[in-house]
């Protein structure tokens, strides 16, 4: 009775007032659970304005990757702010973005070298989806715009994104055909990928295409689905034989999640355009780059100014971010976080395996900082959440697919708190 007493009068003014006001994300606003109000946060974990904290499972959809709250990012974002805050990057550059811009690029392989920046994921694929269009555009070939994308596939929200998102995932598919030009296709599961379909498309229609667009080695919001190195090292090979840009899309698989600095590593092979975002800036600020080849950006160098890659977000490279990213590069080198996600990765999977013998349970899977539980259905979503914010975690399944994708410096306690909450309430609905 005090509990409930003490929970009323802890939902603070501001949620009161703002909550008839706001339209929530992938949300019916109709039926949808109110979201919780949160007063702050650290590590690991959420702090509610009741007071209850929760661990962390998702890492607020992969961004936090250091933990939340992270002293030496608040340090460079204060210090950012007292100097410049923004400044357009039409006509003006400072030190943060040119400093970003050169350090991802000796991340990635030598031929990444052009960096444009944008503020989300989904811009940051809108981008590549264009550079990729003009670059045929630019070389003679205007009739490639169409593109290949997979199966269980999400590049983002925006149109030309959505038009790459596999319709079937269920987060577009209200759209109908409205963005489907493209071409989705299944390579069905498993090491030996099949691409007899694609080899075929692109035998007869391959004029028509200008490249193809793929999440390498984990499939996120789709449904957290595995593909192997196998099939990107085919990509790469199909899109040298056939003339398409390939484009790898590690907004989710960037920085460490699947246990190597990008996924595409793993595979031995690169891109020719990458795209970047989530945790960039370890989950602080909002900021996305795409990356090109050398060769992708020679396509635009030119006298003729039609030739110019048309794209400029009003707060492209801000400043801000770009300290908040040059922060989590200082991190990634000085604290031992591919040490944790190794480590992580042997968490998760010894936590996991017991879901396994469970009736209800479909596949359990862990690549990396990547924990999945995939059950055949799930009959009451906003209920399986609730239960786990009951447990003091928070965990968001998507559809069937439970999943934990923490920080990397998240505690081996607080990790061994989230596998128990999920194979306990596995094993409850399973009863
Ligand atoms: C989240 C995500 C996007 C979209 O990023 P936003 O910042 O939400 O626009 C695109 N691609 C992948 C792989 C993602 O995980």
């Amino acid at each position: 009775m005090t509990g409930q007493a003490n929970k009323k009068a802890a939902i603070p003014g501001w949620y009161a007032a703002g909550l008839e006001h706001i339209w929530l994300p992938y949300a019916q606003m109709k039926t949808v659970s109110p979201p919780l109000p949160v007063a702050r946060t650290h590590g690991a974990r959420i702090v509610l304005a009741d007071g209850r904290e929760l661990i962390d499972g998702i890492a607020s959809w992969w961004t936090a990757c250091h933990g939340y709250n992270h002293p030496h990012i608040k340090r460079a974002v204060e210090a950012q702010l007292v100097r410049m805050p923004h400044v357009m990057f039409g006509g003006l550059a400072h030190e943060q973005a040119l400093t970003l811009a050169k350090r991802l690029t000796s991340l990635l392989p030598g031929d990444l070298t052009r960096v444009f920046f944008s503020d989300s994921g989904s811009v940051a694929v809108e981008v590549a989806m264009k550079m990729a269009v003009q670059y045929w555009i630019n070389t003679g070939k205007p009739k490639k715009t169409k593109f290949i994308a997979f199966r269980h596939s999400y590049h983002g929200d925006t149109q030309g994104a959505m038009s790459v998102t596999d319709r079937a995932i269920g987060m577009h598919d209200v759209f109908g055909d409205a963005f489907s030009q493209n071409t989705v296709f299944d390579v069905g599961p498993g090491p030996a990928p099949d691409l007899g379909g694609i080899e075929t498309l692109l035998a007869r229609y391959g004029s028509e295409y200008a490249g193809i667009i793929i999440e390498p080695l984990v499939q996120g919001a789709g449904g957290m689905i595995f593909r192997s190195e196998k099939l990107l090292r085919l990509l790469r090979r199909l899109a040298d034989d056939a003339d398409q840009i390939l484009i790898f899309d590690e907004i989710f698989t960037g920085f460490g999640r699947t246990g190597t600095m990008f996924a595409y590593e793993q595979a031995g092979v690169a891109p020719d355009i990458i795209t970047l975002s989530k945790a960039l800036t370890g989950g602080t600020l909002p900021l996305a780059a795409t990356v090109a080849t050398r060769n992708i950006f020679n396509a635009f160098w030119s006298d003729d100014p039609k030739k110019a890659l048309m794209h400029g977000p009003t707060y492209m490279a801000n400043a801000l971010a770009c300290a908040a990213a040059n922060a989590s590069l200082d991190l990634f080198e000085r604290e031992p976080r591919m040490r944790q996600v190794a480590d992580i990765s042997v968490a998760l999977d010894q936590g996991l395996a017991s879901c396994r013998d469970l009736p209800l349970v479909k596949d359990v899977r862990v690549k990396g900082a990547v924990g999945v539980v995939e059950l055949d259905r799930v009959n009451d979503l906003e209920g399986l959440r609730a239960r786990f914010i009951e447990q003091g975690v928070f965990i968001r399944p998507i559809g069937n697919v439970i999943y934990l994708t923490p920080a990397f410096t998240i505690s081996a306690d607080e990790l061994a708190t989230l596998t128990g909450a999920i194979v306990k309430t596995v094993r409850e609905l399973s009863q």
